[in-house]
């Protein structure tokens, strides 16, 4: 069944209210927003630069790289003059270059607080990965510094922008099968020793903090609510290599105020790309669910399973999440996915550690 234009409209459009953006006149920018973007690895040369081509209101204007042949590798490639063009060493200066408005912080997790905080005392909007950063303090100050710098901060929770998993909040939300009791979720891969994820001091973490993340997200934004305790189970082959320092699975069970339950997986060595709200009539499926793309919908309802299908949306999830922190920044509003949503995370991934360590039930204080 291919789903009504009606219906994809008023989701995307609930989402555009949200986003604080759309069809009003006058919200449109009037400039390209431009973006800085901060450490040239897989993700942001792969997947973020590519998709500066397809934003309406983002244009990449800097790179900053401790890397001298991959700034004047990536420079050439998106046509970023030598003057926009930043080592580590030089990033301060960013303060100087008025086409700068928001840095995109894409660096091994320790790092994400040290240049956010930087980017706002340079008076730059900041856009940071996931996990935004390695514990609550560290977000704290983080959501500290662009108050104070009265600069936005938005995290890259790009599933929020993606088209299947929009559809999926509003009909988990509005009951569509029924009041949701119960949500399963699955994300993990086998990690490829050797790299900064493995290395506790750069990563903060394990698959948790990696890869877990996606579906304790997924579990707060499918239900709206914040887990009231966590039961957690880590298990860990300390003598594989890859595991010195950080955990590979980890199993927790949240407690939703309303009741719902959310039964998670995080893995470092298996493969999941899923999730499932379970309602009094049925369930919503998405598998895979958090992909760059290719997510696949069935929804089971009354008995009967249907596959649910989306036309192919004019901008993809990357595109759509640089494009909203640009309409944030011109109509002074605030981003779907601010600061205080990494922190919200960050909470429970701590409560997650604790669980395991201490084998017991965590209740978790907002
Ligand atoms: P990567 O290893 O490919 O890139 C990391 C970059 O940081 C490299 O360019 C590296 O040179 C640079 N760097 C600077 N100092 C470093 C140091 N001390 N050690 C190691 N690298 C250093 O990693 P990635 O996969 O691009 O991940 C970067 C960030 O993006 C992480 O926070 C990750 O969680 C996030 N990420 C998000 C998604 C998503 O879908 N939202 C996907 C992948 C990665």
């Amino acid at each position: 069944m291919t789903t009504s234009r009606r219906e994809i409209l008023s989701g995307l459009g609930a989402g555009m209210v949200l986003a604080g953006v759309g069809t009003r006149a006058g919200a449109a920018p009037t400039r390209r927003i431009g973006y800085a973007i901060v450490g040239l690895g897989s993700y942001a040369t792969r997947q973020i630069m590519p998709n500066f081509a397809g934003c309406e209101h983002a244009r990449l204007v800097a790179l900053v790289s401790g890397t001298p042949a991959k700034l004047d590798q990536y420079g050439a490639q998106y046509g970023i003059a030598a003057t926009h063009r930043y080592s580590y060493a030089d990033f301060d200066r960013i303060r100087d270059n008025p086409d700068i408005d928001v840095v995109y912080v894409v660096l091994p997790n320790s790092m994400h607080a040290e240049y956010s905080i930087r980017a706002a005392q340079a008076g730059k909007h900041v856009m940071c990965e996931k996990p935004m950063a390695v514990s609550v303090a560290e977000c704290e100050a983080m959501i500290a510094a662009c108050r104070k710098a009265g600069t936005k901060l938005m995290i890259g929770y790009r599933s929020r922008f993606e088209p299947y998993n929009r559809l999926a909040i509003e009909l988990a939300r509005s009951g569509h099968v029924g009041p949701t009791r119960l949500i399963t979720a699955e994300h993990g891969f086998p990690a490829r020793p050797g790299q900064w994820r493995l290395d506790r001091p750069l990563s903060g973490g394990g698959s948790l903090m990696d890869i877990g993340i996606y579906s304790l997200n997924a579990a707060r934004y499918l239900t709206g609510e914040d887990p009231v305790s966590v039961s957690a189970v880590e298990t860990t082959d300390r003598s594989d290599p890859r595991f010195k320092t950080v955990e590979d699975r980890i199993g927790f069970l949240l407690r939703f105020p309303s009741g719902i339950v959310a039964n998670c997986i995080s893995s470092y060595s298996s493969s999941h790309n899923g999730y499932r709200v379970i309602g009094t009539q049925g369930w919503i499926d998405m598998e895979p669910a958090t992909p760059y793309e290719g997510q696949r919908m069935s929804i089971r309802k009354d008995g009967v399973t249907t596959p649910r299908t989306l036309p192919a949306a004019a901008k993809n999830q990357f595109a759509g999440q640089l494009d909203h922190m640009a309409e944030c920044i011109v109509s002074g509003t605030t981003p779907i996915v601010p600061g205080e949503e990494g922190l919200a995370d960050m909470r429970v991934i701590e409560a997650i550690y604790r669980s395991a360590a201490e084998r017991r039930e965590v209740v978790i204080r907002a």
